[in-house]
């Protein structure tokens, strides 16, 4: 009788989950989630991993994923504890013989998955690409010569033809999860109301909120036929498809959403807008890979460019970025929909990420971490390559990009609604030069 965990990580989802399947031919399986204590505590750049928005998406996409377990005839077990004793113990405790899970590009999570392996020699160990479109085996060059930039990437891969393999359905029935005590739901930290603390900007976490979601954009709505017009708006929800947050747990999967769109535009309409948005899934897929190419380097002040910037931090100015108090009103506002919500559009981010390392002059790991804390669609090489693509020590042959904070408000928001809407005309704003003893340290939530 063979014994196999998967361990779900961020890929939440039963569909397109071709590790879930191998791990399936197993005759018992524990399907395991592990919330790791170290995600609540602050890190050195001030921030927690896991602020209150992206819990609650997570642990909303975490119950939608027990309850299609269930439907299948298993369960999810969730686990309190760091992964790398956990999963051994579980390993261990139910005598498994065959562990599986995605193949991550975090360079911590990538040291779990060795330290795993090494406690539990005994146990077959497999990883799934279950995160990108293509697998590293069919890109047309080896993660040591990974273009440098996004467009010699894309070039090399439409030039290749390479095609996304096609999506698996959910398999039709799991096999028993071996007895289980009870798990650690009551020991994870408690998931704050979004009546209280802001409401997921209208995202729900899990697989069924994700396929409903897009398939009213795609098909019921078909907003992706003027895609290329809107992408680019402050904050409008049909201006781009909001899928980052169900993408970046792997409620939905990259496979998936390319092969509707190819269906979309073979079905009912191809146009630039249609090609577009699986354009801007290849900028998801060039920063995974560059995660995957360059490891640590991505968490490095000088980039993976490895070009010194003047960069220091000053408290103050981070705290007033943070809690939308700098000069700045566009900036202001979208810090606080950021705050509020844990999402901004990607015109917001460009916006708050230039300020951030131009205007306020601050080191770009401290904006990076916020981000990471805050947003429901954190996803470890889109946030950190994209500040390092605005930092000017990314995948970007410009260098620094600094943005004309009134000419964007001019053209994203001639009649200031959004800075409206979200309070951007902040009354406490502080000056680039105000420096207060009682600024530091400083308490950011
Ligand atoms: C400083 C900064 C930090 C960012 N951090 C993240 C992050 O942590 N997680 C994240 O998913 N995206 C991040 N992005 C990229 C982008 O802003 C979001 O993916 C996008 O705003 C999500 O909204 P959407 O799904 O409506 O996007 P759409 O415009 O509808 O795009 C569709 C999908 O393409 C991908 N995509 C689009 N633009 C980018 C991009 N620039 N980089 C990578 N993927 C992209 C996303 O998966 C997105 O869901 C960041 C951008 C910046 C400038």
């Amino acid at each position: 009788m063979t014994r196999a965990l998967y361990w779900f990580t961020r890929d939440l989802r039963l569909h397109d989950n071709p590790g879930l399947i191998q791990a399936a031919s197993a005759d018992l399986l524990l399907c395991v989630f592990v919330v790791d204590p170290r995600w609540f505590r602050p890190g050195p750049f001030q921030c927690r991993a896991l602020g209150q928005h992206r819990w609650r998406f997570l642990w909303q996409s975490l119950m939608a994923l027990d309850e299609a377990l269930q439907s299948k005839g298993n369960r999810l077990h969730i686990a309190w504890g760091t992964p790398e004793q956990s999963i051994p113990a579980l390993c261990r405790g139910y005598e498994i013989d065959e562990l599986h899970g995605a193949r991550l590009p975090g360079s911590y999570e990538r040291r779990h998955w060795a330290e795993i392996c090494e406690a539990v020699p005994q146990v077959k160990a497999r990883q799934h690409e279950n995160l990108t479109l293509f697998e590293q085996a069919d890109l047309p060059f080896g993660l040591d010569q990974l273009p440098a930039t996004f467009s010699a990437f894309r070039r090399q891969v439409e030039k290749a033809r390479i095609e996304p393999k096609p999506p698996q359905p959910a398999p039709d029935a799991l096999p028993p999860a071996p007895g289980l005590a009870q798990d650690a739901r009551d020991q994870c930290p408690p998931v704050v109301d979004p009546a209280k603390g802001g409401g997921n900007a209208g995202f729900m976490g899990g697989e069924t909120a994700a396929m409903a979601h897009w398939q009213r954009y795609l098909w019921d709505d078909q907003h992706i036929v003027h895609y290329k017009d809107t992408r680019n708006a402050l904050d409008d929800w049909p201006s781009s498809a909001k899928l980052s947050p169900w993408l970046a747990n792997g409620c939905l999967s990259a496979r998936q959403v390319a092969a509707d769109i190819q269906r979309f535009e073979s079905g009912v309409k191809k146009n630039d807008s249609t090609y577009w948005l699986y354009f801007e899934l290849l900028w998801r897929e060039y920063f995974q890979w560059m995660a995957f190419a360059h490891n640590r380097a991505l968490f490095q002040r000088d980039g993976v460019q490895r070009v010194r910037r003047n960069a220091t931090f000053y408290g103050h100015r981070f705290q007033a970025w943070c809690q939308g108090n700098t000069e700045y009103p566009l900036v202001n506002a979208a810090m606080n929909q950021l705050r509020e919500t844990g999402y901004i559009s990607n015109r917001a981010r460009q916006i708050v990420a230039s300020c951030f390392v131009n205007e306020l002059e601050l080191d770009w790991r401290y904006g990076a971490a916020w981000f990471e804390q805050q947003l429901i669609d954190y996803d470890v090489a889109s946030n950190y390559g994209n500040w390092q693509y605005l930092a000017g020590v990314g995948a970007d042959p410009r260098g620094l990009r600094r943005f004309d904070l009134d000419k964007q408000t001019r053209q994203f928001d001639p009649d200031r609604a959004y800075i409206r809407k979200w309070r951007g005309d902040s009354e406490q704003a502080v000056g680039l030069h105000t420096v207060d003893a009682a600024d530091w340290p400083i308490g950011l939530d």
